[in-house]
């Protein structure tokens, strides 16, 4: 009798082991899937796998900025619990000039170097589909909030189908846009119209294949710095008939 009640006692305890090894085990499953997406980090921050493994999730950072923009990620969110990370809907970061973020980083998990207009934490990126410009209203609140405003985002006028006047449309620059996320606070639509994403999700690369001869400033990849500029030589002058014979001439060299 006593065996048997050992036997039940084991199999219950096993079978419950067993469900919080799976709950715990899908827990962790959803959490390491939920960490595939690239979170947005502070200015001047290694690249994500490299930040992921210098960073000691100490937080001096998060003390540091003014705006309580950087957050520590808790459980489940789209980073490694512990480390610095922000969403700029909730806060962005508002560009501090001396960038108090990096200058108490000790680890060198943010560059203490690196200019603010530099930074690269994102890319904005507009959906045309619900942004209020793109459907003929003069909106233009992301244009007018962005601290880099004119040479991250402008605006251009866009013509619409239809009809003879255009729609003006903000447009990213993304060489200047540091992903600071002022515009997808600001953006009034329901939901941002525009975002900030990894730029690798979104940014192509122009093949080495591809020559731009005439566009001086995009370098040929791999091409060295000294390179001189190849002149393309003229073609060969076509043979062009006399003035005077015109019709004559042609009939004759048409003629075997
Ligand atoms: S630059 Fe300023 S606002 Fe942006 S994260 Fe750093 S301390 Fe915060
Ligand atoms: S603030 Fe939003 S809705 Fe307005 S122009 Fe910019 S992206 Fe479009
Ligand atoms: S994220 Fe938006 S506000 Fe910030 S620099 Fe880029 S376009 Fe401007």
């Amino acid at each position: 009798m006593q065996d048997r009640r050992d036997f039940l006692k084991r199999s219950t305890q096993t079978a419950a082991a067993a469900v919080c090894g799976g709950l715990l085990w899908n827990a962790l499953l959803a959490q390491q899937s939920a960490q595939a997406a690239v979170p947005l980090r502070p200015p001047g921050a290694k690249p994500e796998r490299d930040f992921a493994a210098t960073c000691i999730k100490c937080g001096q950072c998060v003390v540091a900025c003014p705006y309580h923009t950087l957050q520590l990620a808790r459980p489940g969110e789209p980073a490694v619990t512990g480390t610095p990370r922000f969403a700029p809907r909730e806060v962005p970061c508002y560009m501090c000039e001396d960038v108090p973020c990096t200058q108490v980083c000790p680890t060198g998990a943010l560059d203490k170097s690196l200019p603010i207009t530099k930074a690269k934490m994102g890319l904005a990126v507009v959906d045309p589909g619900s942004c209020l410009s793109w459907q003929g209203l003069r909106c233009e609140v992301c244009f007018r909030a962005c601290p880099v405003s004119g040479k991250a985002i402008t605006i251009a006028p866009h013509p619409r189908q239809l009809s003879r006047h255009a729609v003006f449309v903000p447009l990213v620059h993304a060489e200047a846009c540091t992903g600071c996320g002022v515009c997808e606070k600001r953006c009034p639509t329901e939901v941002a119209a525009i975002r900030i994403v990894d730029p690798a999700l979104v940014q192509g690369k122009i093949g080495a294949h591809y020559r731009m001869e005439w566009n001086a400033e995009v370098p040929r990849e791999g091409a060295p710095p000294s390179e001189p500029s190849r002149s393309i030589a003229p073609p060969p002058k076509a043979e062009r008939p006399p003035a005077q014979q015109g019709l004559d001439w042609l009939n004759q060299k048409g003629t075997p």
